[in-house]
């Protein structure tokens, strides 16, 4: 990606679904108060085998106000989990089970049934009048020829948790950078997360992109969300400017 005089921050809101309803409205909100208007906000079409999002009307209509306010809607996994996935192999157990407390719905689906899924997500966004540039695979991880699948299909980019990769011709090639995320299950988790994200951050500020991903439960945790403040206080200081993925990449 050529060198922009402008730095970015990329604040991502991950899991919208309508049982994570009130937790993203409150990052929203949030977020606004630091005049953080534009985020890239990831929705599961049916997640956890829950049934559609389309069930809940009020959400859809939450998510569609988002969209007219600037936000970026993405399709973000289609079950977010793995009841469906090939069973285990070594190669994967440590993502599926232990990374990502089995959601890494697309980090080894059979072509077909990824492209499906995708399909499905995407009709279902467009009925609501959402556009999905984006795609971003539960836990960021997915077959090493999924992107190649996902360029074929029309989407703009998607990202991992250490890069950002353009897919349509004529966008800047992959963008390394590293996302800030927090892991929340467990105390002695907030903990490092603190401490690596606190590290983490101390590179990043010195570079021209910031991502923050957050998850629904982030802010409820004192630690995360006095963490969380600091990072955005800082680098809004600092002249970092709030975006979203799709305009980062269209750019
Ligand atoms: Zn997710």
């Amino acid at each position: 990606m050529l060198e922009s005089p402008q730095k970015s921050l990329i604040v991502s809101l991950h899991d919208a679904h309508p049982g994570s309803h009130a937790q993203i409205a409150e990052q929203v909100e949030f977020l606004a108060t630091y005049g953080i208007t534009r985020c890239s906000i990831l929705v599961v079409p049916e997640f956890h085998h829950g049934g559609s999002l389309l069930k809940d009307r009020n959400f859809c209509d939450t998510v569609s106000g988002w969209q007219a306010r600037g936000h970026e809607i993405v399709l973000h996994g289609y079950f977010h989990d793995r009841r469906e996935s090939p069973p285990e192999k070594l190669s994967t157990l440590y993502c599926a089970r232990l990374y990502t407390n089995r959601e890494a719905e697309f980090l080894d689906l059979p072509k077909e049934t990824a492209r499906q899924r995708l399909e499905r997500g995407r009709a279902l966004f467009a009925s609501l009048g959402w556009r999905a540039t984006g795609f971003v695979a539960p836990a960021w991880l997915m077959a090493s020829d999924l992107p190649n699948l996902i360029a074929e299909m029309g989407f703009a980019y998607t990202t991992r948790v250490g890069e950002i990769i353009p897919l349509l011709p004529g966008l800047n090639r992959i963008k390394s950078s590293q996302s800030l995320c927090y892991s929340t299950r467990a105390g002695w988790r907030r903990f490092a997360s603190a401490l690596w994200n606190k590290y983490l951050y101390g590179r990043l500020r010195e570079t021209d992109l910031v991502r923050l991903s957050l998850h629904p439960r982030d802010l409820e945790f004192p630690l995360m969300r006095r963490q969380i403040d600091q990072i955005l206080r800082a680098s809004l200081k600092r002249g970092f400017h709030p975006t979203t993925y799709g305009d980062y990449v269209a750019r």
